[in-house]
This record gives structure tokens, sequence and C-alpha cells, in this order.
């Protein structure tokens, strides 16, 4: 007999900016899962638990979630993009290589600025600075001090930008996502808040606009 089954999605931050989209199957278990694979990520949930309880598993095995997510992207990586012909999903566009080249381009233009802007209000400077267009993170920063940034970023409105030029940038003085520094985030951008909550409300559907190659 078939299992009774309700398939929906499920956006859930696994770390500060860093939204991703879980697509979720409910059936008649009693254990709660979590599946990398190369549809996404999906969540198998018992029939009645709550969402609350779903996100509070996946945070918890976020570091878990975020690197299979990376091995993934990065088995893609050197695939040169090519353009599916498959309908993107619904209520979804999905950027066309040339779109995506663009954004690539305005980024480039845009976020070093921004770089040169704030690392000075930090003492910091940083290696170099590359942009990317990844399905699962805004922006990273390595121990050398090489900044990485998401394209779209140039889709979110400037202050959310900034808020994540600044994140990165407070990295090169805390590895971490302390108290200490989120002080060094607030004490240059204290309107951090809002903008990581934009993050986190509108981030996904922009996720979701890059071709999954
Ligand atoms: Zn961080």
């Amino acid at each position: 007999m078939a299992e009774r089954t309700k398939a929906g999605t499920l956006p859930i931050e696994l770390a500060p900016g860093k939204v991703v989209e879980f697509t979720v199957v409910r059936s008649n278990r009693k254990t709660l899962g979590i599946e990398i694979g190369k549809n996404g990520p999906k969540l198998r949930l018992p029939l009645r638990a709550s969402e609350r309880s779903a996100v509070q598993f996946v945070q918890k095995h976020a570091s878990w979630v975020l690197s299979h997510l990376e091995k993934l992207e990065k088995l893609k990586e050197p695939e040169q993009p090519q353009h599916r012909q498959s309908s993107p999903e619904a209520g979804q566009r999905e950027l066309t290589p040339e779109a995506l080249e663009s954004l690539k381009q305005r980024a480039r233009e845009l976020i070093p600025d921004r770089v040169a802007y704030y690392a000075p209000k930090l003492g910091v400077r940083p290696a170099r600075i590359t942009i990317k267009a990844q399905h699962t993170r805004w922006g990273s920063c390595s121990k050398a001090g090489n900044l990485n940034f998401n394209c779209l970023l140039v889709l979110t409105p400037p202050e959310v930008l900034d808020s994540v030029v600044v994140h990165e940038l407070c990295h090169m003085l805390e590895m971490n996502h302390s108290k200490r520094f989120y002080a060094r985030v607030h004490g240059v951008f204290p309107q951090y808040k809002q903008c990581r909550k934009w993050l986190v409300d509108n981030g996904s559907r922009l996720l979701a606009m890059l071709p999954l190659n």
C-alpha cells in the first residue's frame, strides 16, 4: 500500500544569511531525516511533526548540511553551465546564462567598492575578492582573508548587500559567530538585524533563480 505523503518546501536559515530551501516530504514515519541529493536538500518528516521542530532539527545539523551542499556545489562547478530546457519551478524565473553573466559583472564593479568603504572602518585589509554564483551562501571569508560574495547580492537592497559585506569583513577579526563577532558587526552597521531578516524572508527566492546546471 502506498504511504500517505504530503510535499512542500521550507526555507531554513542554517547560518546568518544562509537560507536553504528544503523539499519537505511528510509520510507515515517516526523520525526526522535529512537527505542531500542532486535535486537539493530534502527533509523527511512524520505526518504530524511541527514545522518548528523540523527547523530546530535541521539547524542542529546545519554544519553537516552545509558541508554536504558545498561538496555538491564543488562537483558542479567545473562543468560549463548548460542552458536547461526544463521549465523553472512554479513562480521562479531562472536566470539565463547572459543575465547571470551581467549580474556577475555588476557585482564585480559594485562589491569591491563596498568592501573598500567598510574595510578601513574595521581596520582590516582583505586579500582577494571573488564573485561567485552560489546556491547556498551569500558570502564567505577564508583564514587568509580572501572574500567570496554571491553575485545575486546585487539584486538585494543596497543596505542588505552592505550587511553581507560587513559580516564577511568582521570574520577577518572573529572567525566565528560569537557575541564579540556581532558586537563588531553592529558597531559599524547598526541596522544589521533588519537586513538579515530581509535575507531570511527573500533570500531563497533569489537563490532559486540560479540555474542548477
Ligand atoms: Zn558568518
